[in-house]
């Protein structure tokens, strides 16, 4: 379900124009950048705001770094963040200094000092450590309601009310599993499986196949949703961006489910926001 009466035109519209610069930076003569780095379980995302908050530039690449919100290859995550940096840094012509980055919900005493190391690994000056619902609430902007993060390896949980979030669960069930469906049911590696899934194309002829597993998602969001009486969902996270996961979702929690256009870079921005 989209929503239609405005409550995603500031996302959107971030959304739209951080897409517009990842393949084509603006050059601004911005006095500061701030950089959002999200360290995923499929993705690593850099997202440059300039002094006013506006996206400049970005870049993102698939890694294994991060599995379940901690991170397994740390060598690797500074390698990629620092290659991205300096991609950016040339495409903008500038150094980017500062940097915010994120964790799932309920990794913060776990891991919060390995993702600090990685950013400052990478070269950054890290300003801010920031929970990844928080973040994305900074661009959703959402009062009341659950912030559902299904990312690559993980399904984040937020309860919204009044505007801070107040609980967060992280579960391990995400875009991956829907790539190992995926790979059973059509005889592909799990590379290929992927690559096919992403492919906007082929979402109608996936749903049916994916259904167990975003029921699955489902009955896990209304466990932790039903105790706070949460009225509307919001999806974020790259594998919402599946066609047609928003209705299964809505019908299976019995509760209205909105996504914004493209829900996968709603997290990075906001870490950017955040900076
Ligand atoms: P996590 O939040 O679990 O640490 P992450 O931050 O890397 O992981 P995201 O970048 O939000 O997660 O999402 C990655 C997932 O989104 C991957 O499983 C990827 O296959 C999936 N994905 C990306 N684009 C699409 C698309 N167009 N259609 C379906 N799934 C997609």
């Amino acid at each position: 379900m989209e929503k239609t009466n405005g409550a995603f035109q500031y996302c959107d519209q971030l959304v739209r124009e951080f897409e517009k610069v990842v393949k084509k930076p603006i050059l601004s003569k911005s006095s500061v950048y701030y950089t959002g780095v999200d360290l995923g379980t499929a993705y690593i995302v850099l997202a440059v705001l300039d002094e006013n908050y506006q996206p400049v530039a970005g870049a993102y690449r698939y890694a294994s770094v991060v599995r379940d919100g901690m991170v397994v290859d740390y060598i690797g995550a500074v390698r990629i963040v620092k290659e991205l940096k300096q991609e950016l840094e040339q495409k903008l012509g500038t150094e980017l200094i500062y940097a915010a980055a994120a964790l799932p919900p309920g990794t913060f005493s776990l891991d919060s000092g390995t993702i600090k190391h990685v950013v400052q690994g990478a070269g950054f000056e890290i300003t801010n450590l920031l929970d990844e619902p928080t973040a994305a609430n900074a661009v959703l902007k959402i009062k009341d309601g659950a912030i559902v993060d299904i990312g690559g390896g993980t399904t984040g949980i937020a309860i919204v009310k009044e505007g801070k979030v107040v609980y967060v669960a992280d579960e391990a069930t995400g875009g991956t599993h829907f790539s190992l469906v995926i790979a059973g049911a059509y005889k592909m590696s799990f590379e290929e499986a992927e690559q096919y899934k992403r492919d906007f194309k082929n979402h109608r002829e996936l749903l049916p196949v994916l259904s167990p597993v975003i029921e699955k998602v489902s009955s896990i969001i209304s466990r932790h949703v039903n105790e706070y009486r949460v009225k509307e969902i919001y999806l974020v996270g790259g594998t919402c961006c599946l066609s047609g996961i928003e209705d299964i979702i809505a019908k299976q929690t019995k509760l209205p489910t909105y996504k914004p256009q493209n829900p996968m870079f709603v997290t990075p921005l906001g870490i950017a926001l955040n900076c």
